[in-house]
């Protein structure tokens, strides 16, 4: 299915003030319900990644889920979880990060990824870019070595993809909300 940014776009339900005042929460929900949305934006970043080197996708908590495990059994790679702190059972190793107010912390298996493979991290939306860098810090920890951050919404005005670029890592986005 043809990648059709317009129509993508209609179907992002943007809800002010949510989960707090001067928030505008880009809610991604309608595109599961419409499976011509959903087809557009799966296979636009499936054929992206088909042909590359990528060993695995690393998928962050909760809606990047959604998304990088259709990308996962296309691709037929091994897709691991970034998860919010205390879900995660067994080993595991943990990043904090900075929220505009406080600290959040990602965590992974300690076996969900190793020395020479090559990862793709895939989250719904870069605001700050916080998460995928954490995240990032985790799976360099580990050994391995990031291929590039995917979403499906860049927020530039927040500068997060800046500041991934920034710290060597590519960043590939498929629509923008100034
Ligand atoms: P950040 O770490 O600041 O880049 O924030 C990215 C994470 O927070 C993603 O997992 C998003 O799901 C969520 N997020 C942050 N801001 C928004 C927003 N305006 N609308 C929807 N989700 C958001």
């Amino acid at each position: 299915m043809p990648y059709d940014e317009c129509y993508v776009k209609s179907v992002i339900r943007t809800v002010a003030d949510w989960p707090e005042k001067g928030v505008m929460f880009r809610d991604i929900t309608p595109i599961f319900k419409d499976p011509k949305a959903l087809r557009m934006v799966t296979d636009d970043f499936i054929q992206r990644y088909i042909g590359t080197d990528i060993t695995h996708i690393a998928s962050i908590d909760a809606r990047g889920f959604l998304i990088s495990s259709i990308m996962a059994y296309h691709l037929n790679l091994p897709l691991v979880l970034v998860r919010k702190k205390g879900k995660l059972p067994g080993k595991t190793i943990q990043a904090d990060y900075a929220l505009e107010y406080g600290t959040a912390t990602v965590e992974m298996q300690i076996d969900a990824v190793g020395p020479g493979d090559r990862v793709l991290i895939f989250d719904d939306l870069i605001a700050t870019g916080g998460t995928i860098l954490a995240a990032s810090t985790l799976i360099k920890e580990l050994g391995a070595s990031v291929y590039e951050a995917a979403a499906l919404i860049d927020l530039p005005d927040l500068e997060g993809s800046t500041r991934i670029q920034d710290a060597g890592i590519p960043v590939h986005t498929l629509l923008a909300y100034e």
